[in-house]
């Protein structure tokens, strides 16, 4: 997969003409996009009949698939909020792979009162139940822990990295524009975008560039980092030269726009991209 992104939306485009995964992904297809992320953000609910469908009709129009397990996840929470949530990533994995999607992103949790040593190896711990019964159950896709935006939130890069490094299954989704943010400001120049890059590699060989899981968005930050996301011709985030850092080290993998402006922008990037040489 060296050195081809796939490009494509956080939900169905605005301009499928009905709701649904299925037609989401014909009107991707319709539009030059190849991938789509299923954004189960607020849960997800879904008969294994339509999953089939879903599979086959990104089979059908040759679009990759992703998805985005519910925000309701915290890791290091009390035990029952922890329990909740392995249930909700397993039943994530679960369905995504049904769907064929190769790779699903969650948000780990809140650090709470803990200190981030104790918060990181809670999440490792709670990583290798969730993909051990992945594994148990046969079901065949990423667990792609991503890279957050917010000081509140655990996910920096150097834990996502050692999660992943750490759990057999594991693997990094990189939010750049989240690790701008959550930096507040940070990270927005095409050294520092092949500097992230160059750390992945490092950490976790050749192979988690050529398989990529990235989200990009124009995002805008506080204090407290991540504040809302925004569209790429508005935001400060240097989305171009992050294109050209991908391009440079022949990052292959999916690229989800996470933008405000949808499939405009995923567009925006994959024509900017592809211009590249
Ligand atoms: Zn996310």
């Amino acid at each position: 997969m060296s050195g081809a992104l796939r490009f494509g939306t956080s939900g169905i485009p605005r301009s499928s003409a009905r709701p649904g995964t299925v037609h989401g992904i014909r009107r991707a297809r319709e539009l030059g996009l190849d991938h789509l992320e299923m954004a189960w953000v607020n849960g997800v609910r879904m008969s294994d009949e339509s999953a089939d469908a879903i599979a086959a009709a990104a089979r059908e129009h040759d679009l990759t698939l992703t998805a985005h397990a519910p925000y309701y996840v915290n890791l290091c929470g009390v035990p029952e909020i922890v329990e909740r949530s392995r249930a909700r990533l397993e039943e994530a994995g679960r369905l995504g792979a049904r769907c064929g999607a190769q790779s699903f992103c969650f948000h780990a949790g809140f650090y709470g009162a803990l200190d981030g040593a104790a918060a990181s190896r809670r999440v490792k711990t709670e990583l290798r139940r969730v993909t051990r019964a992945l594994r148990r159950k046969r079901h065949s896709i990423d667990v792609r822990a991503e890279l957050t935006g917010k000081a509140s939130q655990v996910g920096s890069l150097e834990e996502v990295l050692d999660w992943s490094a750490s759990v057999p299954g594991v693997a990094p989704c990189v939010d750049f524009s989240h690790r701008y943010a959550r930096d507040v400001g940070q990270h927005n120049r095409y050294e520092d975008f092949a500097a992230t890059l160059a750390a992945i590699e490092s950490r976790l060989g050749r192979a988690a560039l050529d398989r990529l899981h990235v989200h990009i968005s124009g995002i805008q930050f506080g204090p407290k980092g991540e504040r809302r996301h925004e569209p790429l011709r508005e935001t400060r985030f240097r989305w171009k030269e992050l294109l050209r850092a991908l391009k440079d080290l022949r990052v292959g993998g999916w690229v989800v726009s996470e933008s405000p402006c949808m499939e405009d922008d995923a567009l925006l990037l994959q024509k900017t991209y592809q211009r590249m040489r």
